[in-house]
């Protein structure tokens, strides 16, 4: 094995959360990430290594590190494989950055390997796209990450798979539906496997939505959803305030509050997704069809001089060529990553930025009981760009002046753990828990659910808080598509929060722009061209 390479096969969830729970160190991967975050810190760029997941509960003491289980022979299988006729042209590579800048000292050439597509970023959408290709077409995948799964935002998602907070009609309409329905076949097939199935599994729950609301106005927001909703075609239903009451005894929301209901709607658990993703994933491995890299950030673009086309990823330790396509699916370090990438012909600027959430986790709370998963209507507003969508770079919003945004979300997870959300603010790449926010969520819990009013949160004991950077798009779309100046280069970013949602619509986005197929969902609100300036 590579001295300096960790590949990582067959990670479990467990691996996953002691992953996140140890601080991984690396050498640094995001030397511009303060340029690109707004940050008004001055220290020293956090890496997305770093504990992605802030564990405030003492249950682990003496965190292990992140290590894979597989022997070190299997660690390499696809060095046997997938070598093309593009390996003689080695030679003539070079770097879209000068060698001197990108390739670190002792990275050799015995250190490439050779795949259909290469994925950066092995998030929930990184990830779903390799598992896409592997499921659905012949190629060979590798993906790398810069530290593990989940670490990035991923690792702080609640988990809605919902559509009550969407809009017939709007472009992300398609893409969030179709993604539903792949998730939905996707929990049928693990329920059809046996063995505690989705909700096992996968911390699948068809537990329905609340989207509520507490004033007249919010009800009449809420009435036209619920009518929107229904002419397309989804089951939603509109509840009064003493409707609601009985499905919700613990909830208050007032004599003029209601909700709109889908009950149809589901969640998942992150983690679990994504250990579930990993594991149909690496059983490609034995067959060299899937190689896993992690701690491993990638660095630079390495170009043929002959066709001028992107041939591979220089990461810290390896060279991985795609002889189909380079997928860039790095989340909220998009913007540097590519800065890094093209400079200093930089033609291309998408402004993916980090939009800093916390989530708080309260273990086995038996003072609220929900029987749905819920959000108070302002999510909505929360959620969205609040900048005007024709004017990219701007940042005249207050929210996007660091301003703190909170919206009630609440679930209960497989083992019955509170989950509570969230929160939104513009705060660089900082991983710093922040206990005022953390305050804040518990706060506002406590104007729906008055039973927690008279709880005092310790945050010390019996919690815990994630945090997670969104990647954040200011026109509220995520980029999708192949960099027009870079054929073979295509981008997945940009999700904000709907990445969970839209992963697997996504992955099969992906795919079909890779095989030159027309898409089940229409590609171009999600396309780069005309959209970004250079
Ligand atoms: C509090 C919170 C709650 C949320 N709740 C929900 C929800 O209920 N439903 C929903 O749909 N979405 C939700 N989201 C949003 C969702 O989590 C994100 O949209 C999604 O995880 C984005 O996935 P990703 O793979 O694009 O990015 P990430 O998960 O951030 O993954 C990007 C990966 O790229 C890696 N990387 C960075 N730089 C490099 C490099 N140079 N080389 C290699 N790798 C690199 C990182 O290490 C990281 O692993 C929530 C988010 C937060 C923060």
């Amino acid at each position: 094995m590579c001295a300096r390479s960790k590949r990582l096969v067959g990670a479990s969830a467990c691996k996953l959360r002691e992953a996140v729970d140890s601080s991984v160190t690396t050498s640094s991967v995001h030397p511009t990430d303060e340029k690109f975050a707004d940050s008004p810190s001055t220290s020293p760029p956090p890496l997305p290594m770093d504990a992605a997941i802030a564990f405030t509960s003492a249950r682990n003491p003496s965190p292990t590190r992140f290590s894979s289980s597989a022997s070190p022979s299997s660690r390499h299988p696809q060095r046997l494989c997938v070598f093309g006729p593009w390996r003689g042209r080695e030679r003539r590579l070079r770097a879209l950055r000068p060698k001197s800048q990108v390739q670190p000292p002792g990275a050799t050439a015995a250190d490439a390997s050779h795949h259909d597509v290469v994925v950066v970023g092995a998030g929930i959408v990184g990830l779903a796209i390799a598992r896409h290709l592997l499921l659905h077409t012949p190629f060979s995948v590798a993906v790398a990450d810069a530290a593990v799964p989940c670490s990035g935002a991923t690792g702080a998602g609640q988990g809605y798979i919902w559509m009550s907070h969407r809009k017939p009609g709007s472009d992300m309409w398609e893409l969030a539906m179709r993604s539903k329905q792949l998730w939905e076949e996707l929990a049928a097939e693990v329920d059809g496997q046996g063995g505690g199935g989705a909700r096992e599994r996968l911390g699948w729950m068809r537990t329905g939505s609340l989207l509520v609301g507490r004033t007249s106005e919010e009800l009449a927001t809420l009435q036209e959803r619920t009518n929107a909703l229904s002419q397309a075609g989804i089951h939603a239903e509109f509840l009064s305030a003493s409707t609601l009451h009985s499905l919700e005894p613990a909830l208050s929301v007032g004599k003029d509050g209601g909700a709109l209901f889908l009950p149809q709607d589901c969640q998942i658990d992150a983690f679990q997704a994504v250990s579930l993703i990993e594991k149909t994933n690496n059983s490609y491995s034995s067959e060299g069809r899937y190689m896993e890299l992690y701690n491993d950030p990638a660095m630079s673009l390495i170009r043929s001089e002959v066709t001028g086309a992107v041939e591979a990823v220089q990461t810290s330790s390896n060279i991985l060529y795609g002889r189909k396509a380079i997928v860039i699916a790095s989340g909220a370090w998009t913007r540097s990553l590519l800065h890094s990438f093209l400079e200093p012909a930089l033609t291309l600027d998408i402004p993916v930025k980090p939009r800093k959430g916390h989530l708080l986790v309260v273990e086995k709370f038996d003072k609220v009981k929900l029987n749905h998963a819920l959000m108070e209507v302002g999510y909505v507003d929360h959620q969205v760009a609040k900048s005007s969508s024709t004017h990219m770079a701007s940042e005249s919003s207050e929210d996007e002046h660091g301003a703190l945004s909170i919206s009630m979300t609440a679930t209960l997870d497989t083992k019955g753990n509170l989950v509570l959300g969230s929160s939104r603010e513009f705060k660089g790449f900082s991983r710093e828990v922040d206990k005022s926010v953390v305050k804040c969520i518990w706060e506002r819990a406590g104007e729906f659910f008055p039973a927690m009013k008279n709880v005092p949160l310790d945050i010390d004991q019996n919690t815990q808080i994630r945090i997670g950077h969104r990647p954040y798009m200011p026109d509220g779309k995520p980029v999708i598509g192949f960099i027009p100046d870079l054929p073979n280069v295509l981008i997945a970013t940009g999700h904000e929060g709907n990445g969970l949602t839209l992963a697997l619509g996504t992955a099969e986005m992906v795919s079909d722009m890779i095989l030159g197929n027309p898409g089940k969902v229409d590609y171009s609100p999600f396309a780069i061209k005309h959209r970004f300036s250079g």
